[in-house]
């Protein structure tokens, strides 16, 4: 058995995909993960009646008309049923400063009103902005995260993709192919420009920005009801029905390769486990550099860990309120007029999630608020490591500070806290082992998006990446992860149970 086994290491969202594949293309499969359960940045935890979710935010491409909702129905056994709520708002975009706030709705119209009636001066970028979301509806963009990696895709395969996409070619390049901070450097009021770049990651091409509002639009974008552990927890009991196992609390230290091939992996406890093939989905440098020593490097991935910029690691305050909150925003960015300081950074806009959505987050007449800064790595790392009860004081002044500047927009918020959970950078690396806390793997930059990431290594078999390293951050490319690396491994020669 053990000469056709699978093992994946991770039990994210991505091995566990691997883990579900493995088993539909008839493999014995052994997940092993470093943690007590399965997610990694996916994840949610319950504190007294509420429940924290640290993970998605917005879930699309599951529809049953989009091209990607095959991998839904394969990695559940069946369709998505009522897990999705509808997203109506995509955000609400609050400035202290100048009094100003604008909704994100489904109506790209009102949008381009909205600002138009704050910054006349812009008209040609907003219109550039709103007619390229335009030009991006009704297309099938969950076809873009389903493109095949290097080792899958036969040369002229990208060809018919990007002729199925012609029409919507002018949103992908020029202006739409800058990141959208240099986009935004371009406006002559500051307000838009700091209101484009907050849209979602600054560093995000202009056309990412576009294909958002086109799916918020066409009613493509949604919440889980339940969270992100109800749908991480279907996969697991999908992969354990065909008979897969995990095992949790099991961090791997090295993956053996003998004679060129991965044999199977060494545990921090010494055990050694053997199998005829492993696929690593978990931090893509922890795989390289520790589990393999950083033998298998090429010139490209020393590049790629060496300058490519990281997604933001942040801090997360979660708190529990005696509130509904229920005409709220599910996502609201501040501005702040003051900026926050704590521990090494200073914060100029907060994020909030507000989970009034469903009442799976907290009983009737209370609400989960989470608040997200970005945050720096180091300096959290290294109050955790030598002053554990600096950093325990730190998390708690953090959260206080946040929860000060909530009273202006929530009067009375801070009488109503019934708890406050703090998750910093170095609790993603302790849970995750994402490197440096970056729990959204790369900055999903331009040059990100052009460069078509392998997921095999040179001078060794029976090995495949899976992974937000490798696909890119998000449920659909991290899912698709999972089914590419079974495939390559098949392709390769690999034979499943009886073949
Ligand atoms: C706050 C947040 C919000 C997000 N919102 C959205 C969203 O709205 N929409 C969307 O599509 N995507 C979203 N994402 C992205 C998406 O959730 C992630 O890209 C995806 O979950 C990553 O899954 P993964 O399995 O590739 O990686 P991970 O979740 O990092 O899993 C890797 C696993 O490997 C394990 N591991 C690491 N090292 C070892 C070892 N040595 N031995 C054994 N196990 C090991 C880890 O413990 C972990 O469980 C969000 C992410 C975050 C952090």
């Amino acid at each position: 058995m053990t000469e056709r086994r699978i093992i994946v290491i991770g039990a994210g969202l991505s091995g566990l995909s691997a883990g579900v594949y493995a088993r539909l293309g008839g493999y014995p499969c052994l997940i092993v993960e470093q943690y007590s359960g399965p997610g990694g940045v996916a994840s949610c935890w319950k504190r007294g009646e509420y429940l924290i979710d640290g993970g998605i935010h917005f879930f699309m491409g599951h529809r049953p008309q989009d091209a990607s909702s095959v991998l839904f129905r394969e990695l559940l056994g069946g369709d998505m049923g009522d897990r999705v709520a509808e997203m109506r708002i995509y955000g609400r975009y609050v400035d202290e400063n100048k009094g100003r706030r604008v909704d994100v709705t489904r109506d790209l119209d009102r949008l381009a009103r909205d600002l138009k009636g704050y910054a006349g001066e812009d008209l040609d970028l907003i219109n550039l902005i709103i007619e390229g979301a335009r030009r991006l509806r009704r297309l099938d963009l969950s076809r873009v995260a389903l493109y095949l990696p290097p080792e899958l895709s036969p040369p002229l395969a990208r060809l018919g993709e990007m002729w199925a996409m012609r029409r919507a070619w002018r949103s992908f390049s020029g202006a739409y192919g800058r990141s959208m901070s240099d986009f935004a450097r371009a406006c002559f009021d500051p307000w838009l420009s700091r209101f484009l770049a907050n849209l979602f990651l600054p560093d995000v091409p202009v056309w990412f920005v576009c294909f958002l509002l086109a799916l918020l639009a066409d009613g493509g974008l949604g919440y889980l009801k339940n969270g992100s552990l109800d749908f991480v927890r279907s996969i697991e009991k999908r992969f354990l029905e065909l008979g897969g196992d995990v095992a949790y609390n099991a961090p791997v230290e090295s993956i053996l390769v003998e004679n060129g091939r991965a044999s199977g992996v060494r545990l921090e406890d010494g055990r050694i486990l053997r199998s005829g093939a492993v696929i690593s989905a978990a931090d893509g440098r922890e795989t390289l550099f520790r589990l393999l020593g950083g033998r298998y490097l090429d010139k490209a991935a020393v590049e790629r860990y060496s300058s490519w910029k990281l997604a933001p690691a942040g801090l997360t305050v979660s708190f529990g309120l005696r509130r509904e909150l229920a005409d709220e925003v599910p996502l609201t960015t501040i501005s702040l007029m003051h900026p926050i300081s704590f521990n090494g950074s200073k914060v100029q806009d907060l994020s909030l999630r507000i989970f009034n959505y469903s009442p799976a987050f907290a009983p009737k007449g209370r609400c989960v608020l989470q608040a997200w800064a970005e945050a720096d790595f180091d300096s959290w790392q290294r109050l955790r490591d030598g002053d554990p009860s600096g950093y325990e004081s730190e998390k708690k002044r953090a959260a206080e500070e946040i929860l000060k500047r909530l009273e202006k927009h929530y009067p009375g918020i801070s009488g109503q806290v019934e708890l406050a959970d703090v998750v910093t950078p170095a609790t993603v690396r302790r849970i995750t082992r994402n490197h440096r806390g970056a729990s959204m793997a790369w900055m999903p930059t331009p040059r990100f998006f052009k460069t078509p990431l392998r997921r095999t290594l040179k001078g060794v078999s029976d090995f495949a990446l899976a992974g937000q390293w490798v696909a890119g951050s998000g449920v659909v490319p991290c899912l698709l992860s999972g089914k590419h690396a079974v495939e390559i491994l098949h392709r390769s020669g690999l034979k499943p149970s009886g073949g």
